[in-house]
C-alpha cells in the first residue's frame, strides 16, 4: 500500500456495492475485500442504506478501488442502482443526502478533486448510473467540479 498525501487527491470515485442494501453493511464489504486485497476495505468511505456514513479505509493511505487509485478517494453508497429485478436495492433519498453532503465536504477540502463514476474510469457497469447526469437531475450545486466524460 502506498501512503500518500490526502490533498493531492484529484478523484473522488463513486461506486455501489451491488449488493441487497437490506442485508448487506461495511462488515460485508470488509469480508469481500479481506477475500481480494491484503488491508481490508478499499473505499475510503462507505454509505449505508439508511444514509449513515462510515469510514473505510484512512483517506491517508492510497485506496484499492478504481486502478490506477493513487490520487483517487474511494465513495461507496450500499446498493444495486439499475438492477431491473430489484429496483428497490437502488440508492435510497436519506443515501443520496448523504453523497450530496459527502461530495461537498471533500469539494470544498480537496481542491483539486473532480468527481466521477466508476464507470467513467473503466469499462463496468459501476455505480448503476451516469453520475453527471444524475448530479445534473437531483440539483447537484457545483457540476464544474464533476467531469461529464470518460475519466481515462
Ligand atoms: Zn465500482
Amino acid at each position: 500500500m502506498t501512503i500518500h498525501d490526502a490533498r493531492g487527491i484529484r478523484r473522488i470515485v463513486l461506486h455501489h456495492t451491488a449488493s441487497d442494501p437490506f442485508r448487506t453493511d461495511w462488515k460485508s464489504i470488509r469480508r469481500w475485500h479481506r477475500a481480494r486485497f491484503k488491508l481490508g476495505i478499499g473505499y475510503h468511505r462507505i454509505i449505508e442504506r439508511d444514509g449513515f456514513v462510515m469510514d473505510g479505509r484512512r483517506i491517508q493511505r492510497s485506496g484499492a478501488h478504481s486502478p490506477p487509485n493513487a490520487g483517487t478517494l474511494g465513495l461507496v453508497v450500499m446498493g444495486w442502482n439499475g438492477n431491473a429485478e430489484h429496483s428497490s436495492w437502488a440508492w435510497s433519498k436519506a443515501q443520496w443526502d448523504s453523497l450530496f453532503s459527502e461530495l461537498l465536504y471533500w469539494r470544498d477540502r480537496l481542491p483539486d478533486a473532480l468527481i466521477c463514476g466508476h464507470n467513467q474510469r473503466s469499462s463496468t457497469l459501476c455505480p448503476g448510473i451516469s453520475v453527471p447526469e444524475e448530479l445534473r437531475k437531483r440539483g447537484f450545486p457545483d457540476m464544474a467540479r464533476v467531469i461529464t466524460g470518460a475519466d481515462k
